[in-house]
């Protein structure tokens, strides 16, 4: 089991390291989030046995659960938050969580911001739907810088978030829609990037550095065009309960 973890861990990274090489991009430049949603907290400390420094939970309530289970790991390894926050789980995200992927409202950064202590920032990307898919959460930008007419609305969101004081806006996630063939997620993700660029030219004393996209099936593409963070479950873990 535990040799089983290793090697897939392994073999993601090698795949992660030749995606980078074939983009000319350092691979130390990518972050592996160990997406370890419905799986119990012994895997989670299986992982991190096996090198994981970043995990990644949909869901606040059972990451509260795996966190308690795992409290003396809790220095070793970054908790990311990458499902649907509501604002009422906002104080207790603020609290769990070392970055928060799926910032998809200003009233929700808000809610996020009052909850961070005076003296803290915490860091979030905003998640952003530029295909368009009605299921998918996010800012709705369909079709990227493109679609003049959303980012013109998204603009002054944007700006409002950014004064927000104890929030860190550090760049911008996305879920690209499943599809049989990767390639069909390239659209998605370079859309993701051509946007982060935008606004990195409207608001520049943000960093934006941060594109967090890619999964399982499509992470080699989302390097080509970018990715910081790939957000991987099931290669590492297999099917989930
Ligand atoms: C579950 C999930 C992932 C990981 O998906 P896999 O296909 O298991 O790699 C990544 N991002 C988000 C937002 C998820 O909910």
């Amino acid at each position: 089991m535990m040799s089983n973890l290793a090697e897939r861990l392994a073999l993601v990274r090698e795949r992660i390291s030749e995606a980078a090489r074939q983009a000319n991009r350092d691979p130390a430049a990518i972050t592996l989030v160990a997406v370890t949603k419905n799986h119990p907290p012994a895997l989670v400390a299986e992982a991190i046995a096996a090198g994981v420094t970043d995990v990644g939970e949909n869901r606040v309530q059972e990451a509260q659960t795996k966190l308690a289970a795992l409290r003396e790991l809790r220095p070793q390894v970054r908790w990311h938050l990458i499902g649907h926050l509501q604002r009422n789980k906002a104080q207790l995200a603020a609290e769990l969580f070392d970055v928060v992927h799926s910032v998809d409202s200003l009233r929700l950064a808000e809610a996020l911001a009052r909850q961070v202590a005076p003296k803290r920032r915490l860091p979030i990307l905003l998640q952003i739907n530029v295909s368009g898919e009605a299921s998918k959460e996010g800012f709705d930008l369909p079709g990227g810088v493109a679609n003049h007419t959303g980012l013109a609305a998204l603009l002054p969101v944007v700006a409002s978030l950014l004064a927000l004081p104890t929030l860190e806006v550090r760049g911008l996630m996305t879920i690209a829609p499943l599809l049989a063939d990767p390639n069909a997620a390239r659209p998605t993700f370079r859309a993701l990037r051509e946007l982060r660029d935008e606004l990195a030219r409207r608001f520049p004393a943000t960093s934006w550095a941060e594109l967090s996209m890619g999964m399982s099936d499509d992470f080699s593409v989302a390097i080509a065009e970018g990715a910081t963070s790939v957000r991987i479950g099931r290669a590492l873990f297999g099917a989930r309960g």
